[in-house]
């Protein structure tokens, strides 16, 4: 059950204690969190942890795909009437989960604690995604230290922090004729930017933010999926809120070449639009993608394909099966309205697209990864944000980093035509697109930096490694 790593420990000034040396994760089960565990546990294992991960059976991992680690499965008793109240509402499944998961995932970590006294790999702490609040009880009644995962910015963990704030101050819903308002205390946020996810029941939605917020201060640290140099100020106020340590040790998945990435999504990569990529001039072409969850309106739909057409500019676009409501994946369009103009895929390679010479743009809504890999790879942003905190990332997009243009929720042709000329720098708009790009790789240079030995996450991984060698003892700090 030993580990085996090839990493040469001589450079983590690590501590003499090694026999703690298991971590146990516990990921959410959406594709998005469930990735960036996994990159995290792939990351641990690099530096020397055995790992385990803890699943419920809900959208569960593939372990075959991951041969390095364990995966026990929590056995919640399927709580069918109560997950089929909840369907497609994130928020209410969330907090039940969170109640139907105390008892067996009791037993299971028990049960993992229990083999560790026989003999097997000392537990050097928990890891659960952020909004597993319920494990933090548990974790102290079993005397293991819980660190959280944030698979999102960390300018998201002050927005939510926000609602909770404004909501307890009476201050939300807000008047619809406020939402444009920039709130002083988190701006450039507006009203409208909040990440309030829809739910049936918003006081449940509140009461989550609360716990999550309480577990999250009473944990031993927080790793997040983002890296110092770009949100300098947000970690600074987030410290001051929430005094734990941190470790910012992103953009993760820079950490592996892209066709390595561990990923827990069922859709295939459509390599033909390498193929078709190839064939576009350098950086003439938009790439658009709003990600594996959000979806949209038949109206929605056809703006895009009429601002698409009519911005001129080549597109590569990706529309996942089921994400335009009522249908199976396009809908019926006139002939010749996209014919020769651009190429549609169900799913893409999307590191490597966004790494393409072709590729000058991406119209997206702003997910954290798409975000990141767009960063990543130097290209600016259109942004469409749909829900949670894609909205607090195009407002920084857009504001702070001013890497990209904001649609401001304007699904329009015309708005979507005069953005994608805007962005690729069209005749009025070269000067604009200039500053842009100057920004984005000022940030691209950041990242590779941030991840070179002396950067700011290789350092904080090595600080993270020592942290979790010791059990979490701040002292090692
Ligand atoms: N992605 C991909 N191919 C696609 C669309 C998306 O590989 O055609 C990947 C993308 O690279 C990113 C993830 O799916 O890593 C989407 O994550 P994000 O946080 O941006 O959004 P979410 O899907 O969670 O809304």
């Amino acid at each position: 059950m030993g580990t085996t790593s090839s990493q040469d420990f001589s450079t983590l000034n690590q501590p003499n204690i090694i026999n703690y040396h298991k971590v146990i994760l516990f990921p959410l089960p959406f594709q998005g969190h469930m990735n960036s565990m996994l990159q995290l546990a792939q990351i641990l294992h690099s530096q020397g942890f055995s790992v385990t991960v803890l699943h419920i059976r809900y959208n569960p991992p593939r372990p075959s795909d991951h041969p390095g680690f364990d995966f026990h499965p929590v056995d919640v008793p399927s709580p069918v009437a109560e997950l089929e109240a909840v369907e497609g509402d994130t928020m209410a499944l969330i907090s039940l989960l969170n109640v139907t998961c105390v008892v067996p995932f009791r037993e299971s970590l028990e049960n993992l604690m229990g083999e560790s006294s026989d003999g097997g790999d000392h537990v050097a702490c928990l890891i659960t995604d952020i909004c597993w609040h319920f494990t933090q009880a548990i974790a102290d009644e079993v005397g293991i230290p819980r660190m959280v995962l944030r698979t999102t910015s960390i300018g998201s963990i002050s927005a939510f922090s926000a609602v909770s704030r404004l909501q307890k101050n009476g201050l939300l819903p807000l008047p619809e004729s406020q939402i444009e308002e920039v709130i002083p205390e988190v701006a450039p946020l507006r009203w409208k930017d909040l990440p309030i996810v829809p739910t049936r029941n918003p006081k449940d939605f509140f009461r989550l933010l609360a716990d999550i917020d309480r577990a999250t201060k009473a944990c031993a640290g927080l790793i997040s999926n983002s890296f110092e140099e770009l949100e300098e100020v947000k970690l600074a106020e987030s410290r001051r809120s929430i005094p734990i340590p941190f470790f910012l040790i992103g953009p993760f998945h820079k950490r592996f070449p892209s066709s390595s990435t561990p990923v827990a999504g069922k859709l295939l990569q459509d390599q033909s639009c390498i193929a078709w990529l190839d064939k576009q001039s350098p950086k003439s072409t938009i790439y658009v993608s709003f990600g594996s969850i959000a979806s949209i309106d038949e109206r929605d739909f056809l703006e895009i394909v009429r601002g698409l057409a009519n911005s001129g500019v080549p597109f590569l676009w990706v529309v996942r099966p089921g994400s335009v409501r009522g249908h199976e994946w396009l809908v019926t369009l006139p002939p010749g309205l996209l014919e020769g103009k651009g190429h549609i895929v169900k799913w893409a390679p999307q590191r490597e697209v966004l790494a393409h010479p072709s590729v000058g743009a991406f119209w997206t809504h702003n997910g954290w990864n798409s975000t990141t890999e767009a960063i990543c790879e130097g290209v600016p942003m259109l942004s469409s944000p749909m829900f949670g905190d894609q909205r607090v990332n195009a407002r920084h997009v857009s504001d702070v980093w001013r890497v990209g243009i904001h649609l401001e929720g304007l699904l329009g042709r015309d708005e979507i035509a005069n953005g994608i000329g805007r962005l690729m720098g069209d005749s009025s708009s070269s000067k604009e697109r200039e500053e842009m790009m100057k920004r984005v790789m000022d940030l691209k240079m950041k990242v590779d930096g941030c991840l070179k030995p002396g950067g700011s996450s290789y350092k904080s991984l090595q600080k993270l490694t020592c942290y979790l060698f010791s059990s979490c003892q701040p002292e090692k700090l």
